[in-house]
């Protein structure tokens, strides 16, 4: 029987990503099956969701199989941050391989359409730049970040054999470094990292000398791009870049951060963690020909939304410390 509305399970829905994709796909009026393990998703993500007749959550892990009828699935469920994701490499790059094969048979078995969030991890530290989906990367397959690297490569490669060898409709995205509210505040990553720094009064802590670059995608236009390319036409499968083109130095952005919460404390220098990518930027051709998108906010106007959401919530939860 074919339903009024769409039925939509996200992986990972408890999630910095998950719950504005979750948010977005309710705004939209379709059904949406939320599930995660709370690993580093939490209730307060969604709680604002909870009430909606068409929301749904399960507690699950995707390393076990699962069994939800729906029509549609988006997989986001693993951990991002390299302090989460390190915290036990081995679930790493379980979730990420067993979770894909999981969804996958799930997908094949109900004939649904199933999106990947890959990531620009799969291009290691770059050789070349900017990056564009035909590179195939420069990852140390031993080092501390392989187990995420490595683990959503294996994932794109089950996403693609599982199409050409099942016929199994895909869409795969490689995510640049995106933020925005509901960012982990203790998960280490620089933008809030810098964020809860600025706005306590400490120091800026630099990995490195700063120089380093990343290039940073407001969360709002990223779920635009993944939901296009959910939607895109029949055939179409990614990778797709996904993520904002313009490049800042990581110095860059603290003097940003501390420029709009007005901190003082100034930055210090900490050592740069092993295998950390000296530059990244996307080249996004194809997002913006297959898909019609390119980004529209920018980095000073993301920022200003992430302190204002940082700063009311560390008004509300003293105190914070970071990872
Ligand atoms: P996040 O840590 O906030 O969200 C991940 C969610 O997955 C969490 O809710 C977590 O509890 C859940 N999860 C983890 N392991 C699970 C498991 N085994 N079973 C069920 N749920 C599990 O991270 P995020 O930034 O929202 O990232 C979401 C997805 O996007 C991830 O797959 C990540 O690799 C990818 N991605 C994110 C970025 C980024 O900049 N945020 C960049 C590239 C790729
Ligand atoms: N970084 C930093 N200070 C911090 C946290 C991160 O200088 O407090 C640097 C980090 O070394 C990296 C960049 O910022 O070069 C982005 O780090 P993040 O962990 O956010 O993302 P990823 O390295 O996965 O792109």
């Amino acid at each position: 029987m074919k339903r009024a509305r769409k039925r939509v399970l996200v992986t990972g829905g408890a999630g910095f990503l998950g719950s504005h994709l979750c948010e977005r796909l309710l705004a939209e009026g379709e059904e949406v099956i939320c599930l995660d393990n709370f690993f580093t998703g939490s209730r307060d993500n969604i709680r604002h969701l909870l009430p909606h007749p068409h929301f749904e959550v399960i507690r699950h892990d995707v390393t076990q199989p699962i069994q939800v009828e729906v029509d549609e699935i988006y997989n986001l469920a693993c951990p991002a941050s390299p302090v989460h994701y390190q915290h036990n490499p081995v679930q790493t790059v379980r979730t990420s391989v067993h979770g894909a094969i999981n969804l996958l048979d799930l997908a094949k078995r109900l004939g649904a359409r199933i999106f990947q969030a890959s990531t620009s991890e799969v291009y290691g530290d770059p050789a070349v730049h900017p990056q564009r989906e035909s590179y195939r990367g420069n990852v140390n397959p031993i080092g501390i970040r392989a187990c995420y690297d490595e683990g959503k490569r294996c994932a794109e490669t089950l996403f693609f054999d599982y199409h050409r060898q099942d016929g199994v409709e895909i869409r795969v995205a490689r995510i640049f470094n995106t933020y925005g509210p509901r960012m982990h505040p203790q998960d280490g990553r620089v933008v809030s990292n810098f964020i809860v720094q600025a706005l306590r009064g400490e120091p800026i802590t630099l990995y490195g000398d700063g120089r380093q670059t990343r290039s940073f995608c407001y969360v709002d236009d990223l779920v635009d791009a993944i939901i296009r390319l959910m939607r895109a036409p029949d055939g179409v499968t990614g990778p797709v870049n996904i993520g904002n083109p313009s490049e800042f130095t990581i110095r860059e952005l603290a003097e940003e951060v501390a420029r709009q919460t007005g901190s003082r404390a100034g930055f210090v220098l900490r050592p740069l963690p092993q295998d950390d990518p000296m530059q990244r930027c996307p080249d996004i051709t194809l997002a913006r020909s297959l898909l019609g998108w390119q980004p529209e906010v920018p980095l000073q106007e993301g920022l200003r939304r992430t302190i204002a959401y940082f700063s009311d919530l560390l008004e509300l939860r003293q105190p914070v410390h970071l990872a």
